[in-house]
């Protein structure tokens, strides 16, 4: 498989670590050390029974390293489900290129949805008029809302997953969220494979 060498690659070229105070944080509710934790739990954005690699974590290596998101590697046009109910308030669907060059960003398809609570979740890389569903939708926690793709920076298909809220000084700050998995309930960690609980949809 070209995915392992490429995973060596980035482990050894990103020695540095994240200074991000949230890192600290991160690495105790990883570990399950954080007892009274009481934060929304989220679904997996994709389908039922299905499972995909978490390849990159909450500040992991290579481009995660000051970034509360996960990255699922999956294949273009798998199916995205909604990790939390909430309006969609933005959907870019026209990007067409993706690459690992900074001057890609740009054409990264992408779904934000709002959540109840003011916090949102963004969907990242997605497929050339891969939404289906629009600015102003209702959507409900596990509802199919986009195709996953390979466009924007990106070295290989996968879904970028990232939560934001405001913190004390109304800041928008990433925050990293608790999953419900056959695993468990608990924070995802890099390199890991894990399913949607639930029985998978015959095509
Ligand atoms: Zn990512």
């Amino acid at each position: 498989m070209r995915f392992i060498p490429l995973i060596l690659l980035f482990v050894v070229t990103s020695c540095a670590v994240s200074r991000n105070p949230l890192r600290q944080e991160v690495r105790l509710l990883e570990r399950g050390l954080v007892k009274d934790d009481s934060s929304y739990i989220y679904d997996l954005p994709f389908e039922k029974g299905k499972a995909y690699y978490c390849v990159q974590g909450y500040f992991s290596m290579f481009t995660h390293r000051e970034r509360a998101a996960l990255d699922f590697k999956m294949r273009q046009g798998s199916s995205i489900c909604a990790a939390r109910e909430g309006v969609v308030i933005r959907v870019k669907e026209d990007g067409t290129r993706g690459g690992m060059r900074s001057r890609y960003r740009k054409d990264g398809n992408n779904i934000v949805i709002e959540h109840p609570d003011g916090s949102r979740a963004g969907y990242w890389h997605l497929q050339t008029d891969g939404a289906l569903v629009n600015v102003g939708d209702t959507v409900k926690k596990g509802q199919p809302i986009a195709l996953s793709g390979n466009t924007g920076m990106t070295s290989f298909p996968h879904l970028h997953f990232i939560v934001w809220d405001y913190d004390r000084s109304r800041k928008w700050q990433q925050v990293p969220t608790r999953f419900e998995t056959t695993r468990g309930i608990g924070y995802l960690t890099a390199i890991r494979k894990y399913r949607k609980p639930g029985k998978e949809k015959k095509k």
